[in-house]
């Protein structure tokens, strides 16, 4: 697993999407002394190529001075962790200025849609297909490369054709992506697919791949190839990513990955501290994260996919209960 810093300029986002938990509406927006600090904290840190993906909340709501300063401060200061880029983002708020940004600094991104536009507005609220679609026809005008996540929730699993077939015939790449059980919501399971429906879905995706080879990108099932020939895991969720990932607040708090941001309990750190790993380790977040790494060490140790898998998503499996971090077996999506 490489080293990979999350930057989360605000938790605030412009949509409101149904089955979203990752919003805070009182964030607020990191200002560049954060990014200052962080550049100062990773210069004694580690030293081994990093990427720096910009996520949130929307991460666009930070603006263009905020970026054109970021990225400088980064590709500067920090050329020894030989820095590579990339933003996650509903591009709403894409500008040409912005995107010409994007494309100095060949900044790959990833943006979510979830199908057709009726299907998708329905999860994620009135307007948003537009309002993305216009974004996207500006980072294609400056040459970005974009690439969809599909969010399947209870609801548009039963459409499965529909939206690989928008995909299909858009030529859009897609991922697809589990709606998650929040850890923050009261009812987590409304939005939230199971283990076995994912992995039926993730069957049904590969028989179409086959069937239309060359003409869309899968990336989910791109990355279960390439880790069938490179014998390991090659994206987070099936690799080490306790101590490699960290994610940077707007507040300058660490936490291990953006899904645990706004939990208070999983801080590690701040970055105006300029925390070393030893101090990192000493956080009862990091303590709890290895702990579960040896439970899935021993639960898993038979598994025939375990070098594929080491367990899967720590957040899917280490939720707070009562203010405490409990342990709570390994990847629910095990069985997909
Ligand atoms: S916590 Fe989950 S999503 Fe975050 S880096 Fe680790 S495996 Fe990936
Ligand atoms: S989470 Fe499931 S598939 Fe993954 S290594 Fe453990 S037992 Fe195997």
């Amino acid at each position: 697993m490489a080293f990979h810093v999350m930057i989360i300029p605000s938790m605030n986002c412009p949509s409101d999407c149904s089955y979203c938990w990752g919003v805070d509406r009182d964030s607020k927006v990191m200002d560049i002394e954060t990014i200052r600090d962080t550049v100062e904290w990773l210069r004694g840190f580690r030293d081994e190529p990093a990427t720096f993906t910009f996520h949130g909340g929307e991460p666009l709501l930070a603006g263009y001075d905020f970026y054109r300063e970021a990225l400088r401060l980064i590709s500067e200061e920090l050329s020894f962790l030989r820095p590579a880029f990339a933003i996650q983002t509903n591009l709403w708020l894409m500008t040409d200025e912005l995107a010409e940004l994007f494309a100095e600094y060949s900044i790959p991104i990833g943006s979510s849609l979830d199908g057709p536009e009726e299907l998708n507005d329905f999860q994620r609220g009135e307007g948003y297909f537009k309002k993305t679609m216009r974004g996207y026809e500006i980072a294609k005008r400056h040459g970005l490369k974009v690439s969809f996540i599909s969010t399947f929730t209870s609801y548009s699993i039963k459409r499965k054709e529909e939206v690989f077939n928008f995909f299909l015939e858009n030529r859009m790449n897609m991922k697809l992506h589990p709606a998650l059980p929040s850890l923050k919501s009261e009812d987590p399971e409304e939005w939230a697919i199971g283990a076995e429906e994912y992995g039926e879905l993730l069957l049904y995706l590969l028989d179409e791949y086959l069937e239309h080879f060359h003409e869309i990108e899968i990336q989910n099932i791109d990355h279960f190839a390439k880790s069938s020939f490179l014998r390991r895991g090659v994206v987070c969720t099936h690799a080490d990513c306790i101590g490699n990932t960290f994610a940077v607040d707007p507040y300058g708090d660490i936490y291990p990955c953006y899904r645990f941001v706004g939990m208070k309990e999983y801080i590690m750190g701040n970055v105006s501290d300029r925390p070393s790993m030893e101090e990192l380790e000493e956080s009862e977040a990091l303590k709890s994260l290895y702990q579960w790494r040896g439970l899935v060490d021993e639960e898993c140790g038979d598994c025939e996919f375990y070098r594929f898998c080491l367990g899967g998503c720590p957040y899917n499996a280490v939720p707070i209960e009562d203010g405490r971090m409990r342990i709570d077996g390994v990847d629910h999506q095990c069985e997909a």
